[in-house]
């Protein structure tokens, strides 16, 4: 048996899975990379890691200096324990609307916590803006600035993608995911195209956000809403500049739910929103490229994580899920 050397270590090379349901429902051939198996059981591991060490590298973040981000959650965990393990500090901006268990599993790890109201963007207490303030007005500090900092792609150009080639035996026909700040679909995107220009890169967005219309008309425009945590993007972040994307899915909260409560059902699997509307995704681009087709998708994070919210059948009433 191989023994990691250190946690650090244990970020990326995850699983990938064969989906039975999705790909009988499709036709094709649907895999899946377990991102749940990431030691802080989320795809934002890879990032925090790429972007801590991009930061030492460039002689920004010292000894004992502190990392600040804003967060949907799982950033702010991947980045709190790549900052255990190496010996930094973390303070942790996040909308108060995430999930309990993101916010208890940040305490526990020692980050220090900031919760902001749900604002747009373009308020200036947006938790993006909030968390960039803190780190300048912190001593010693760095802004880790996911959105924008191409440190986060890069992860998935050389983790993800190579990864995905590599598992499937240089046979991909498509890859299908979401996008929050843009760095897994983009990152996977210029990847696989650099094995291969022919495989078909698919955005699976969900209400609210604006990418969709973006990538289908040429304009940032959004329609409805989610409660799907961590994906949504009202705006092209520098991550998503150039991402190869050649055709895009709207899905809904439900079309998303029904694939995670089938996952659970008949293949054991406990998934958050983001990873339903993955695969949703997925069955949409296998019946596309059609029959036998290898389709690939991202389990972004563990179902563990939203015990109280999307697995707790009063909050999906609440929601209007079900
Ligand atoms: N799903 C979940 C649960 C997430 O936390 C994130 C990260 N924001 C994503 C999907 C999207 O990943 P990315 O930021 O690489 O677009």
């Amino acid at each position: 048996m191989h023994i990691t050397q250190d946690t650090l270590a244990l970020i990326g090379n995850t699983p990938l899975v064969r989906l039975a349901g999705p790909s009988a429902a499709s036709g094709a051939e649907i895999f899946a990379k377990c991102e749940f198996a990431n030691p802080g059981a989320s795809v934002k591991d890879r990032a925090a890691l790429f972007i801590v060490e991009d930061a030492e590298a460039r002689g920004q973040l010292q000894p004992g200096g502190t990392i600040v981000e804003g967060t949907a959650g799982n950033t702010g965990i991947g980045l709190a324990l790549v900052a255990n393990a190496k010996g930094y500090r973390t303070i942790i901006v996040m909308p108060e609307t995430q999930s309990r268990e993101k916010m208890d599993t940040l305490r526990a790890l020692g980050a220090e916590l900031v919760l902001v109201p749900a604002a747009p963007y373009s308020n200036p207490g947006h938790f993006v803006h909030t968390s960039r303030r803190i780190a300048e007005e912190t001593p010693n500090a760095i802004w880790a600035n996911q959105f924008d900092n191409i440190a986060n792609r890069r992860a998935h150009i050389v983790g993800t993608a190579e990864e995905i080639w590599q598992q499937m035996d240089g046979r991909v026909d498509g890859f299908t995911c979401a996008a929050g700040t843009g760095g897994t679909i983009a990152g996977v995107g210029l990847g696989l195209k650099a094995k291969d220009e022919g495989v078909r890169i698919a955005l699976s967005d969900p209400y609210g956000a604006a990418l969709y219309h973006y990538y289908a008309h040429g304009e940032l425009k959004s329609e409805g809403s989610s409660v799907a945590e961590g994906i949504g993007q009202g705006r092209i972040t520098a991550n998503l500049e150039g991402a190869p994307i050649d055709t895009q899915y709207r899905i809904s909260d439900q079309e998303g739910w029904e694939w995670v409560r089938r996952l659970l059902d008949e293949e054991g699997l406990c998934l958050g929103l983001s990873s339903g509307i993955n695969v949703a995704g997925a069955v949409r681009l296998g019946r596309e490229l059609g029959p036998g087709a290898r389709v690939a998708t991202i389990l972004c994070d563990t179902g563990f994580r939203y015990l109280s919210t999307l697995h707790n059948p009063e909050w999906r009433g609440e929601k209007g899920i079900g």
